[in-house]
């Protein structure tokens, strides 16, 4: 078998045994990777933690040195990149007068009444987010803030941050967004989505919010190491008693994703694993006013439900 058609059978029996197989990556990164298919990357930090990008380096799954060199091309990363002052100006607009085909990959919620709160190279993230965002074939928002809002958002905030895909609408900017919330990203979320783009040419299927199906067509609450004793109506009372923890606030039955299947820190554990309630940080609530059930908390999962 040779080189292409190794890859090709990897990258089949990836998709067919669907994203719970993402140790399979290894696999392919260990094939040699077809240079024309590279995507060209730009990422940019908005009203962000850093938090996402340090997740996806910490992936443990797959090396990020081959993620960034050998299956894709970066361009730019605030943290990763050499390049400081004039450099990123001439950088950033070399790429976007280019005309080449780049991925536009956004952290962070973006301050659209505080322009001064996130500046690089001495202009508002906004103008950048702008300019590299609607000449790019695709974007990418990770984390939750870049896609809902999140953090940067909360009540009390001033900055006046939207999600990604929001600005574009306010900007008129049409490309496809693809949409990867968690409080911080799921790594495996990320780059299992550019591998799709990077071999099939497009993103896997997505919901009406941008968020690939394979991650998140079902609510944590389904996939629930503790249904059972939901059913059994089997409640933990406290934090470290068994049971659902629906009364202690679990956001499982509204929150979308993949947790029981692929957890943090190379699928070690996950919130509820540990005995938490899960907070819906993947979700358009997050983060809630009262993150546990109390009955003055509106969006609380009430005793009832
Ligand atoms: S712990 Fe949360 S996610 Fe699990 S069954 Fe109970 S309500 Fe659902
Ligand atoms: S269990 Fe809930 S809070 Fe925990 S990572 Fe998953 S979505 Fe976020």
């Amino acid at each position: 078998m040779n080189r292409r058609e190794a890859l090709k059978t990897i990258w089949l029996a990836i998709v067919a045994a669907g994203a719970s197989s993402f140790l399979s990556f290894e696999d392919l990164l260990a094939a040699d990777a077809n240079p024309d298919k590279r995507i060209n990357l730009v990422w940019l930090h908005a009203s962000s933690c850093s938090g996402c990008s340090c997740s996806f380096l910490n992936i443990e799954d797959v090396s990020v040195l081959d993620i960034l060199t050998k299956f894709a091309n970066l361009i730019f990363h605030p943290d990763l990149s050499l390049a400081t002052g004039d450099q990123v100006t001439e950088i950033l607009d070399k790429v976007s007068a280019s005309g080449m085909p780049y991925l536009f990959v956004l952290e962070g919620g973006i301050p659209t009444a505080m322009p001064h709160a996130c500046l690089m190279a001495d202009q508002p993230i906004t103008y950048w987010v702008e300019k590299l965002g609607s000449k790019a074939i695709a974007s990418v928002g990770i984390g939750t803030c870049a896609v809902f809002g999140g953090v940067t958002n909360m009540k009390g905030m001033e900055t006046g941050s939207i999600p990604l895909d929001a600005f574009y609408a306010r900007k008129g900017i049409t490309q496809a967004v693809i949409n990867l919330p968690n409080c911080p990203l799921k790594p495996e979320h990320l780059v299992y989505t550019l591998l799709h783009y990077a071999y099939k040419g497009s993103f896997p299927s997505t919901d009406s919010k941008g968020r690939p199906l394979k991650f998140f067509d079902r609510t944590v609450h389904e996939h629930c190491i503790f249904y059972a004793d939901f059913q059994e109506k089997h409640y933990a009372r406290y934090i470290g008693d068994a049971g659902c923890l629906l009364k202690l606030g679990c956001q499982g039955p509204l929150t979308r994703n993949d947790c029981l299947i692929i957890g943090h820190n190379g699928n070690t554990n996950i919130c509820i694993r540990a005995g938490h309630p899960c907070i819906g940080c993947a979700s358009e609530h997050f983060p809630r006013r009262v993150m546990f059930h109390i009955a003055s908390d509106p969006q609380g999962v009430s005793e009832d439900s």
